[in-house]
């Protein structure tokens, strides 16, 4: 079912090695504090893909998870800690980080949660007050 092209992708140190295929639904920049405060950085570089594209290849049994809130499960590599993913059970959809699949041309094309932005980016794609209406937000649209 899921053909196209592949993107490999692997943790800091390569003991977890994913294989995700196809193209992804989205791709932006998320502001939120979650994913800020889990990464540690001021903002994160979201792929989104069905989670039908998204295969682990190696080291299924090195990656641990941690679930906050139901709306994303997020996991890392249990030897070096680097990120791999979040899931997103209730919109269906998996964030592959783009940072973890340096072979996908990264074109983001919004952003979200930008009212909770630390770091503007001045770079005229669309700013999503939180999330666009097809996924539950208000769709409303803030200055950059
Ligand atoms: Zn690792
Ligand atoms: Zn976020």
């Amino acid at each position: 079912m899921a053909e196209g092209r592949t993107y490999q992708g692997k943790c800091f140190c390569g003991d977890v090695a994913l294989i995700v295929t196809g193209e992804p639904v989205a791709m932006g920049y998320c502001h939120c504090s979650s994913c800020r405060e889990w990464s540690a950085g001021p903002v994160n570089a979201f792929s989104l893909w069905k989670p039908e594209a998204v295969r682990i290849a190696k080291g299924a049994d090195k990656i641990a998870s941690y679930a906050k809130t139901k709306q994303s499960v997020r996991k890392w590599c249990k030897t070096c800690g680097g990120h791999l993913l979040t899931e997103h059970p209730l919109l269906g959809l998996t964030d592959v980080y783009a940072a973890t699949i340096p072979s996908l041309a990264f074109k983001p094309g919004v952003h979200v949660h930008y009212q909770e932005s630390v770091l503007k980016l001045r770079d005229g794609l669309p700013k999503q007050k939180d999330v666009p209406k097809e996924m539950g937000g208000s769709g409303e649209i803030l200055a950059e």
